[in-house]
């Protein structure tokens, strides 16, 4: 694998190979969108496209593949066996015979071949990481409380060296969800809570395990693993409440990371005029002073009644759908998909959000109900599943 493909995060937008998954998989759908397929790339495309055909489909025969794909038998043939040496991909048995003719093998993405190791920095108190499979399951899981300042890259590695020893098998990779605006080259620019600046994350770990190594914003791993693992649309904005409130955006199946690599940074917009809560960047009203987890639960604990909890829920889902409305009016996404604890955001918030997008934004027509609004499917794994997806893109060009 070419040094210039394990550096790449998926937080880049022409990083990620614009996914094609189970459900939208269909001939002739590009992996690259927008990009011409250069001779000298044309076998690392095939190759991502056969692998990608697998990850999504399942063991099926090379005949099949070469129909899935629209690749020529012999092509297949040569990259399946290059697959096989390579030891992503593995022979495993072969179909009952339906008639006459030599049965077909199938082959298909050594599932148990390979682990990936996930981290994820954005809790309150833990760190938190995972070995986990191609498919994205977990295996091993562990945690260590968030350390001094001084202490965070040492017991981030000592974190992943941990799981390498625990996986049992080749790790593909390390990725990485961080707090912060992180660039494509997985260089924290800012990280206020871990006071870090300009500091080169992806850098310093792939130093110290010696293995390729992806560091992205949280809530830019958690849409991924979204778009994967949990069958959103190609325009998304997932919405992650925790500590501070940010969000990730995939267009047409692209991870969005905008001039400064700071798209989807919605905590810090000022909603309403009234006023509101002082945020810790120093303005008064952001949208994260209104919601962050925090906020909202120490809010909800001074109630003295269930309508004063339903009003404060109501209030905070206003205030998220006044910051989403313009988001939804400029880059129409079909549905924002909500993270963070399930007793906060679950009920009446997305509710409220939702008739507050409806009332803000253009009325769908009939047959179209208008953006959805739902919890993540992911649970509280989503940045460990998306920090494996992170790899899937960059060390095979699978998502
Ligand atoms: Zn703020």
């Amino acid at each position: 694998m070419p040094t210039s493909d394990v550096r790449r995060g998926p937080a880049a937008g022409d990083a990620l190979q614009p996914a094609t998954n189970a459900r939208a998989f269909a001939a002739g759908r590009a992996l690259r969108q927008g990009a011409k397929v250069l001779p000298e790339h044309a076998r690392g495309h095939n190759r991502a496209l056969v692998l990608q055909t697998l990850f999504h489909q399942g063991a099926m025969s090379r005949a099949d593949l070469s129909r899935e794909t629209g690749l020529t038998r012999v092509t297949i043939s040569d990259l399946v066996a290059e697959l096989i040496a390579d030891g992503f991909v593995a022979e495993i048995g072969v179909r009952e015979a339906s008639g006459p003719g030599k049965p077909a093998i199938l082959v298909d993405l050594d599932r148990a071949g390979h682990r990936i190791v996930g981290i994820d920095l954005s809790g309150s108190d833990t760190f938190i990481g995972a070995v986990l499979t191609l498919d994205g399951d977990i295996v091993v899981r562990r945690e260590v409380p968030v350390p001094a300042a001084e202490q965070l890259v040492g017991t981030v590695v000592d974190l992943a060296r941990a799981l390498v020893s625990d996986a049992h098998a080749p790790v593909l990779g390390v990725g990485v969800g961080t707090p912060g605006v992180v660039d494509d080259h997985g260089v924290i620019l800012t990280a206020p809570n871990f006071g870090w600046a300009g500091f080169d994350l992806q850098g310093a770990l792939r130093d110290a395990l010696g293995l390729p190594v992806l560091v992205a914003n949280d809530a830019n791993a958690a849409v991924l693993a979204e778009y994967t693992f949990g069958g959103a649309p190609d325009d998304v904005l997932l919405v992650k409440v925790g500590r501070g409130v940010g969000s990730g955006l995939l267009a047409a199946g692209q991870p969005m990371r905008g001039s400064r690599f700071a798209a989807g940074e919605i905590g810090h917009v000022t909603v309403g005029t009234d006023g509101g809560p002082r945020c810790a960047c120093g303005k008064v009203g952001c949208l994260e002073a209104w919601l962050s987890a925090p906020s909202l639960s120490s809010r909800l604990a001074g109630t003295s009644s269930a309508a004063e909890r339903e009003g404060i829920l109501r209030d905070a889902g206003e205030r998220l759908g006044i910051a989403l409305a313009p988001v939804v009016g400029a880059l129409d996404v079909s549905e924002i998909v909500l993270s963070g604890p399930h007793e906060l955001l679950g009920g009446s918030l997305t509710d409220q959000t939702v008739e507050t997008l409806r009332a803000r934004t253009l009325a769908p027509s009939n047959d179209d109900e208008g953006v959805r609004v739902r919890m993540t499917t992911q649970g509280q794994d989503i940045v460990l599943r998306g920090a494996a997806v992170m790899v899937l893109s960059g060390q095979l060009g699978v998502s």
